[in-house]
């Protein structure tokens, strides 16, 4: 008897969440699995604003795919999707191999949401993955050394963040740590370093309760971060932005955390989507393919009220686990589940040990945040790896 073939896209959040539970669930006669990512690693994508201040190494957030797997039920393939075929049950990869499906599950995350501001895709850099991020560190510490060289170049000691929403914010707040041991490295006086948050928004931290953004606001203020509300970006060039009002901010450094929309290849696949991100049923499917799952930040889901959750990892991995009970189910003939999200809470870093976020009705605030931040950490890492890989990978 030919067993289905179930191929996932993707190994972030979404991806490997289904895939830890296929591997657990399905005997090895079951179904013939096989993950593609384009690296053999997967990332802490939660935790991508620590290396890109240069406040954690990059390794530290890495981790092999290899470790996570059962390759007796799993086949895994470090390779790029170029193009998914839905009508041939078919997906092809950019070194040419030829995929064939029973079963797919399409988790391959965001891209930068630019809302067509001129410039920002040339000119301003993002925290996408451990690539980006790399580049993020690489390029502050090369602003500092060129003031050294080039000491009227005020401009290199300006950083300004696009976007003061969850991403934004735990940048700036692990920048702010950074600047005191970057500004001895650099022999560079410390008043000089300017850090900038922009937000088109009125407040920062769109949608988080009031309370919990002053605390926010104050705190990095403190730091020396400066936020511009209200204050929408224009244009993006090599000298720095120009904002809505005309006004220019000159900056070495520009870096974008306004928004993402789903992967590229969600729209050239002919799914039906909003912002980049397709229009699935109560079983993460899109309409019309019923053998094909779209999770994590590639899918668009809907509150009670009728506007759409934003993507988040929390939300990814609870997908991951149901599109795994439900392909499960499908293959041994049972009953499918509809995904309810279960938002347990939320918690934004603001730097070393302080944080703020909700959980269940809570709030919490400063170093209690932080604590909370860490469990939330570990109960992802256990999920995927069990204990071995929180004593490998958590940080205590
Ligand atoms: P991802 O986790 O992005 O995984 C996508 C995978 O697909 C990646 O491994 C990628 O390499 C691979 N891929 C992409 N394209 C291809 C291709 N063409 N071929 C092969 N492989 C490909 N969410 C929270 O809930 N809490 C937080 O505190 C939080 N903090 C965040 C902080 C930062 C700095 C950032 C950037 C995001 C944060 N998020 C947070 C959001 C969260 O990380 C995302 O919602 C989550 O990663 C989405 O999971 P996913 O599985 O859809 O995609």
């Amino acid at each position: 008897m030919m067993v289905p073939k179930i191929l996932i896209l993707g190994a972030g959040y979404g991806g490997l969440m289904t895939m830890v539970h296929l591997q657990r669930e399905l005997s090895y006669n079951e179904a013939e699995i096989t993950l593609v990512n384009k690296h053999d690693y997967h990332y802490i994508t939660t935790h991508l604003h620590e290396p890109a201040a240069g406040t954690a190494h990059h390794e530290r957030i890495k981790i092999d795919i290899k470790e996570l797997i059962d390759e007796k039920k799993v086949n895994f393939i470090e390779g790029i999707v170029k193009e998914i075929k839905p009508d041939q049950n078919l997906v092809l990869l950019e070194d040419g191999q030829e995929l064939s499906y029973d079963y797919l599950v399409i988790a391959l995350g965001s891209e930068p949401e630019t809302f067509g501001i001129k410039g920002l895709r040339e000119h301003a850099l993002s925290i996408r993955n451990i690539d980006s991020v790399r580049m993020i560190k690489e390029h502050i510490e090369y602003m500092f050394s060129k003031y050294n060289n080039e000491p009227d170049c005020e401009e290199c000691l300006t950083f300004v963040v696009g976007g003061a929403g969850f991403t934004g914010i735990e940048f700036v707040g692990e920048l702010a740590d950074r600047i005191p041991a970057l500004c001895e490295e650099f022999d560079v006086d410390p008043g000089k370093v300017k850090i900038i948050n922009i937000e088109a928004s009125p407040s920062a931290l769109p949608g988080f309760d009031q309370e919990l953004v002053r605390y926010a606001i104050d705190l990095l203020e403190k730091k020396g971060v400066t936020f511009l509300v209200n204050t929408a970006i224009k244009e993006c060039t090599d000298q720095g932005v120009i904002l809505a009002n005309g006004d220019e901010i000159k900056a070495g450094t520009v870096i974008w955390t306004g928004g993402v929309r789903g992967n590229s290849l969600i729209e050239t696949s002919g799914f039906e989507t909003k912002r980049g991100r397709a229009k699935v049923d109560d079983f993460l499917r899109p309409p019309g393919h019923e053998n094909i799952f779209i999770i994590g930040d590639c899918s668009l889901i809907f509150n009670e009220e009728g506007r759409p959750y934003p993507p988040t990892a929390q939300i990814a991995t609870q997908q991951g686990e149901n599109c795994g009970k439900n392909l499960t189910a499908q293959i041994r003939g049972g009953k499918l589940i509809p995904f309810i999200p279960h938002i347990r809470g939320t918690v934004a870093s603001l730097g070393r040990g302080e944080a703020v976020g909700v959980v269940g009705k809570r709030k919490l605030f400063g170093f209690t945040a932080y604590v909370m931040k860490k469990v939330i950490d570990h109960r992802y890492l256990y999920m995927i790896g069990g204990i071995p890989l929180v004593l490998k990978k958590g940080k205590f």
